[in-house]
C-alpha cells in the first residue's frame, strides 16, 4: 500500500479519493473570496446559497462583535433575550399573514425537522390519526434522516433508505404537465392519513434548480386547504430575496401553515434557522398537560450572537436590499438571455436572482463527473460555481457588480467552447444532491 496522506478533515459532499485538495480561503469581502495563494475568486453561488448581502458585511460584523461581548449563549428553555424577541417580531411582520409563532433552530435541515414534528404533533394532539407526509419529486429538504425521508431518493441516501419513512410523492410540475401534479396532489390529500405537504416554493434547489410558476404553487395550496392538509413551505433556500420577493410564497399570494427560513437569515454569517407556524398549531400544543409540550430543542436554540446577526440582516432589508435584488434580477436576465439561442445549452431559466441552464453533455448525471470537471474549469478562472451534474446555476450575493457577473457568464460560455470538441447529446437521468 502506498502511504497516501488523507485529509483528517472529512468535508461535506466531497469524494476525497477524487478531490483531496481543498482551496484554502483566508478572507471574504462582498462577492469576493481571497485564497492563501493570493487569488481573488468571484463567489457566484453565495457560498452554498447563504451569503445574501456579501461576505463580511460591515453592519452584520459589527452586530456580531457587539453581541459577543454582552451575551453569547443562554439556554432558551425558560429564558429569553432581546435579539431573539426582535428577530421573531420582525419576521412575523414580514412573513405571509397567518403565521404567528416562531421556533428557532440552527440549520435548514433542523428547521424542516421541526416543521414535520409540528405537523405531526398538531394531528396527534387534536386526536386525528394523520401521519402521512406528501412530497414533491426532485425535492431536497436536508440531510438528516427525517429530511432525507421527505427528499428525493437516490444515490445520496441509498445506504440509509431502509431507515427512511414512507411518504407519498407527486411529480414535479414540469411546464405543460402541471395538471398531473395537481391531480396527484389532490388524490394524495384525499387519503384520510394525509398530514402535510412539504414543498420548495417556485424553485427546487439541490434537485437541479428546477423552476415552476406561482399559479401552480397557489393551486397546490388550494388543494391542500380543501382537505385540511397542512402546507409546509420550505423556504430555506428561496427565502430572503432569492426569487425576487422577500419570500417566494409572497409572489403567489400563498399563506403557508408552516414555513422554514434559514440560509440568508443571518445574511450568511452564522448558522440560524426559524420555523414559523399558524396559531392553531401552537395552540394544539398549549395545555396544562405536559405531555402536549413541543419536545424539541437544540443546544444553541436562538443563540444570541446568531440572532444579533439576523437582526442586522433584517435591518439591511429595510435599507435598500430589495432594490439590489431587483437590479440583480435584471442583470441576471440580461446576461442569461443570449444562452437561450445557444444550442449547446437547454432549459435556460431564471426566477428572481437565480439563473440556471443545462449543458448538453454525454456524461450528464451528478455522478458521471461532468459537474466536478466544470467546477475545476471555473476554479482555474477564479470563479466559484458548483454545477449540479450538467446544470450550471448562478446565485451570487446581491452586491455583485455587473462587471463581475459578466465575468461569470463569460466563464460559462468558455466552458462550453472548451467542451465543444467532445460533445454528444445523450440525455441521462437527473440526480438531486448538492
Ligand atoms: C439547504 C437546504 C436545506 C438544508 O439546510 P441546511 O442548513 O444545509 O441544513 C433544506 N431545504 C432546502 C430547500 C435547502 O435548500
Amino acid at each position: 500500500m502506498t502511504s497516501l496522506q488523507k485529509s483528517p478533515i472529512w468535508h461535506p459532499f466531497t469524494q476525497h479519493a477524487l478531490h483531496d485538495k481543498m482551496t484554502r480561503i483566508t478572507r471574504g469581502e462582498g462577492a469576493y473570496l481571497y485564497t492563501a495563494d493570493h487569488r481573488r475568486i468571484i463567489d457566484a453561488i453565495a457560498s452554498w446559497w447563504v451569503v445574501t448581502h456579501g461576505h463580511c458585511h460591515p453592519h452584520i460584523v459589527r452586530a456580531i462583535q457587539k453581541q459577543a461581548e454582552q451575551l453569547n449563549q443562554i439556554i432558551f428553555a425558560g429564558h429569553t433575550h432581546e435579539p431573539a424577541e426582535e428577530v421573531a417580531a420582525q419576521i412575523l411582520k414580514l412573513a405571509p399573514r397567518g403565521l404567528e409563532h416562531v421556533f428557532f433552530s440552527d440549520s435548514g435541515s433542523t428547521s424542516v425537522e421541526v416543521a414535520l414534528k409540528m405537523a405531526l404533533g398538531y394531528w396527534h394532539n387534536i386526536g386525528a390519526p394523520r401521519t402521512r407526509i406528501i412530497v414533491m419529486q426532485h425535492s431536497y429538504h436536508g440531510d438528516t434522516a427525517g429530511t432525507m425521508s421527505v427528499g428525493a431518493r437516490g444515490v445520496f441516501n441509498a445506504a440509509y433508505e431502509p431507515l427512511l419513512f414512507d411518504v407519498a410523492s407527486v411529480p414535479f410540475p414540469a411546464a405543460g404537465h402541471e395538471q398531473a401534479t395537481l391531480d396527484a396532489l389532490e388524490a394524495a390529500c384525499k387519503k384520510e392519513t394525509a398530514a402535510a405537504f412539504i414543498v420548495e416554493p417556485l424553485v427546487l434547489g439541490a434537485g437541479g434548480m428546477l423552476m415552476y410558476p406561482g399559479w401552480t404553487l397557489k393551486e397546490m395550496k388550494r388543494i391542500c386547504e380543501a382537505s385540511d392538509v397542512l402546507f409546509i413551505a420550505d423556504e430555506v433556500m428561496t427565502g430572503w430575496g432569492r426569487t425576487g420577493t422577500l419570500f417566494a410564497c409572497e409572489q403567489a399570494d400563498v399563506r403557508p401553515d408552516i414555513a422554514c427560513y434559514s440560509k440568508g437569515l443571518t445574511g450568511g454569517s452564522l448558522p440560524l434557522a426559524v420555523t414559523l407556524c399558524r396559531a392553531d398549531i401552537f395552540d394544539a400544543h398549549y395545555s396544562s398537560d405536559r405531555s402536549r409540550t413541543f419536545f424539541h430543542s437544540s443546544s444553541y436554540t436562538a443563540n444570541p450572537v446568531a440572532c444579533a446577526a439576523a437582526r442586522a440582516n433584517l435591518e439591511l432589508w429595510q435599507q435598500g436590499a430589495r432594490e439590489r435584488v431587483t437590479s440583480l434580477a435584471t442583470m441576471q436576465e440580461r446576461l442569461i438571455a443570449p444562452f437561450r439561442a445557444d444550442v449547446r445549452f437547454e432549459n435556460v431559466r431564471r426566477t428572481g436572482t437565480i439563473s440556471a441552464l443545462d449543458l448538453k453533455a454525454s456524461d450528464a448525471g451528478y455522478l458521471a463527473g461532468i459537474g466536478p470537471k466544470l467546477q475545476a474549469f471555473f476554479e482555474r478562472r477564479n470563479l466559484l460555481l458548483r454545477p449540479l451534474g450538467n446544470t450550471i446555476y448562478v446565485m451570487p450575493p446581491y452586491c455583485i457588480t455587473e462587471e463581475d457577473l459578466e465575468e461569470v457568464y463569460a466563464g460559462i460560455k468558455d466552458v462550453a467552447d472548451e467542451l465543444a470538441g467532445r460533445r454528444a447529446l445523450r440525455a441521462l437521468p437527473r440526480w438531486g444532491g448538492r
